[in-house]
């Protein structure tokens, strides 16, 4: 099959850039060498830059999973600028599709199927799916976005004023424009472009599947510290609708870190969660699954089968318990209510619930 034609803009930017990455950035290094303000302004910008992709790109526009006050739009979208990853518009509606279409070669525009090259930057270098280009039906919701609109039609000098403009300015300021041109801009374009396309290579190879086998997306603890959280990335394609993605306060998601920062601060609000039930439910059926495969394969799996089944069966009778006394706690707790009664019974609950979980676990961990 003849391939489609090579899209020479992208190829150049990503070539040049990646080749003055690895040869200018340490060629004047060690002529002239860098200081502290160099490596500190590569680290703002890096986090400017990445960040504005998740949180707002990503988590915000993609998603709609929290609203943003316009002062943290309007930074997103310079921030976006200087990140150089087309436009919020455009990258929203590719990101909605391969949600959408998940691993499919014909649909997906960073389908993992067709290997690390392809999903990491492979997509961006021909006309794959050209008939799409233009096509911005799916993201009719963000064209009412004042912000949006305006950076999409003003993306080419916003990304010229954020990758010269910024650093010249500060390497003015400190002196040496060029050491501030290659860190600032050039060497942090670089990283935070790689470190952002493992989102789509990477996390969707390397990992665990912990809520569904379903796709490819994987989570990944490692990946998280390079994709600015987002490397728990099963849990998020089947909660897309979370403003985290690490879930867990020890879960390392800077993302969610800036989401809880700005509704603290009153610039973000209806922050979106999935219910604990919900996760917890996902995960439990994830593993009866497994466990089912490996007990199909024993000599007695008629009786294995049936105990396992009837394991299952509890622990998601008393997880729908527990949760649903939760709630009820909750209520009466809004509505001011005394509750002594239903604390007692949802620290019952609970404590049942723990040592059920404790039994699926032995259980299922005796056949694996
Ligand atoms: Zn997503
Ligand atoms: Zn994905």
């Amino acid at each position: 099959m003849k391939k489609p034609p090579l899209i020479w803009t992208n190829v150049l930017l990503f070539a040049v850039t990646f080749l003055g990455a690895i040869i200018l950035v340490p060629w004047y290094g060690i002529t002239y060498g860098y200081g502290f303000a160099e490596w500190f302004a590569f680290i703002v910008l890096a986090f400017a830059s990445g960040l504005s992709i998740t949180a707002g790109y990503h988590r915000l526009w993609s998603h709609r999973t929290y609203k943003a006050h316009w002062s943290m739009r309007f930074l997103f979208a310079l921030g976006g600028a200087l990140a150089l990853q087309n436009s919020a518009l455009h990258w929203s509606s590719d990101h909605r599709i391969h949600h959408k279409h998940v691993d499919d070669n014909d649909k997906d525009p960073y389908s993992a199927n067709m290997g690390f090259w392809y999903s990491h930057i492979g997509w961006m270098l021909r006309e794959y799916q050209a008939q799409r280009y233009h096509d911005y039906k799916n993201v009719r919701d963000l064209q009412n976005d004042k912000i949006v609109m305006w950076q999409h039609k003003y993306y080419l000098p916003l990304l010229l004023i954020m990758n010269f403009g910024l650093p010249a300015l500060l390497g003015w300021l400190n002196g040496d424009v060029w050491a501030m041109l290659l860190m600032a801009g050039l060497l942090r374009l670089v990283v935070v472009h790689h470190c952002t396309f493992f989102i789509n290579s990477l996390a969707h190879i390397w990992g665990s599947q912990p809520y569904t086998d379903k796709n490819t997306a994987r989570d990944n603890g490692i990946l998280a510290v390079f994709t600015y959280g987002e490397g728990y990335h099963n849990f998020h394609h089947i909660f897309e609708n979370d403003y985290r993605n690490g879930i867990n306060w020890w879960h390392y998601d800077p993302t969610k870190w800036l989401i809880n920062t700005m509704a603290w601060m009153g610039l973000a609000t209806q922050l979106r969660v999935t219910p604990q039930e919900r996760i917890e439910s996902a995960k439990l059926q994830m593993q009866l699954k497994r466990t089912r495969g490996r007990v199909e394969q024993l000599a007695n799996r008629e009786e294995a089968l049936e105990k396992l089944h009837a394991e299952y069966e509890l622990l998601k009778r008393h997880i729908s318990e527990y949760y649903q006394a939760h709630k009820e706690l909750l209520d009466a707790k809004r509505k001011q209510l005394s509750n002594q009664q239903l604390l007692q019974k949802v620290e019952q609950l609970k404590q049942d619930l723990i040592a059920h979980k404790k039994n699926w676990k032995l259980l299922t961990a005796s056949y694996a």
